[in-house]
């Protein structure tokens, strides 16, 4: 097909021109066969790669038994599902969505329906500069981020957006209004930052003290991408609300909102609602998922292939001019390059290795977790190539 030719997508996206027809595995494949090694992952979504057996078998069995009902009606799944994850989270409650806005959607009300009840007076949420958390309009004011925000004005009110990993900024910005703490522990789209395990415990005793919730969106950071379930444990804190989605489908639309009874106390009957949040589908899928990657070994072999993979970055930013840092935790990595970072990152797709730019002029690579040392080597043996040429 021309790349001129007429598209009835609204151009949001950009152009477009690489087209994909098969996935297996860690890999993608063009109609003509040409094999890419997946290292973008969905943007952090595909946690167990394309098409993985298990998950295609649930959702074929599924799909011949009963696809949506909406949620005037029990679904045993849901509950399940919700009672999984409760046991292995720090919630009591779930609240299921289509995707991470949604699910972030969903935390800021469940603060707002907290303090509603609570007392008033509390109405400031702090955000951090270089969060992402969708596009969505509550979204777009908590990020404060005009990239995304130019022209969609006029935005909610109540978000202080203040710096990130900065202890002495967050005490000079809490009040008896703060309402709440919306933090990433990894930034995403940021440029892959990861906050400091000490700041996050920070936050936690400073939540404490001054009777504010502490929200986590775990969207990009979560399920198992951190080499644990949640990257909250890595600071052996725990959230009041928390929001998932990426990971937790491996591609099939999923998100959800986790709280705390406690923090939850204000979602009552008729104050949220979600037509297709938690459909049969959705949870059929979500279940095998979080069986399969909450499992001990599965974090572990996370946990050991991504040390592998950053000891390996490391050699390349040693050896390379042009590699200003490697950053990240666990599969959510980063190289943060001179030259344009998009650029490179085409140059990479060009070698057959796919990668994401995420802001602060990085690389992303968010593989998918059932990567092995091999496929490890193989981008490494790609990234050396690619920069090699660049000199
Ligand atoms: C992707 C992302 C979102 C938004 O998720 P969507 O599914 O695109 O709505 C929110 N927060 C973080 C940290 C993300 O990475």
């Amino acid at each position: 097909m021309s790349k001129k030719s007429k598209s009835f997508i609204m151009p949001t996206y950009g152009e477009r021109d690489l087209l994909f027809s098969k996935g297996k595995g860690s890999y993608l494949y063009t109609p003509s066969g040409k094999k890419y090694l997946d290292f973008a992952g969905g943007i952090a979504v595909n946690s167990l790669g394309h098409c993985h057996p298990k998950l295609v078998n649930v959702l074929k069995k599924q799909s011949e038994i009963l696809w949506h009902t909406s949620n005037l009606y029990k679904n045993n799944n849901q509950e399940l599902f919700a009672k999984e994850l409760c046991k292995k989270t720090f919630a009591d409650k779930v609240f299921f969505t289509n995707s991470g806005a949604e699910a972030i959607e969903c935390g800021l009300k469940v603060v707002k329906s907290y303090w509603n009840l609570k007392n008033k007076r509390k109405k400031n949420i702090i955000t951090f500069k270089g969060a992402f958390h969708g596009r969505t309009f509550a979204a777009l004011s908590a990020q404060k981020n005009k990239k995304y925000s130019e022209g969609f004005t006029p935005l909610l009110t109540g978000f202080r957006n203040i710096p990130f990993n900065d202890e002495v900024a967050l005490i000079k910005n809490i009040n008896k209004e703060t309402a709440a703490i919306l933090i990433e522990p990894i930034q995403g789209e940021g440029g892959i930052k990861p906050a400091s395990l000490k700041f996050l415990q920070y936050l936690r005793k400073v939540c404490d003290k001054n009777n504010i919730l502490l929200f986590l969106d775990e969207v990009q950071s979560g399920f198992g991408r951190s080499g644990k379930l949640y990257s909250y444990e890595w600071a052996k804190i725990q959230p009041d609300i928390l929001a998932t989605a990426k990971g937790i489908g491996s591609g099939f639309p999923l998100g959800a909102c986790l709280a705390t009874n406690e923090a939850s106390k204000g979602m009552v009957q008729g104050r949220h609602g979600s037509t297709y949040g938690g459909n049969p589908l959705a949870v059929s899928v979500g279940r095998e998922v979080l069986s399969i990657i909450s499992d001990k070994k599965f974090l572990k072999n996370v946990d050991t292939v991504s040390r592998y993979f950053w000891q390996k970055l490391k050699k390349l930013e040693h050896y390379y001019e042009e590699i200003v840092e490697i950053r990240g935790a666990g599969l959510l990595l980063g190289i943060k390059t001179k030259k344009n970072n998009v650029m490179i990152s085409n140059l990479l797709r060009k070698n057959k290795l796919l990668s994401v730019p995420a802001g602060d002029n990085v690389i992303r690579l968010a593989p998918p977790l059932i990567i092995n040392k091999k496929h490890v080597d193989e981008a490494i043996k790609i990234l050396n190539e690619t920069f090699e040429k660049l000199i």
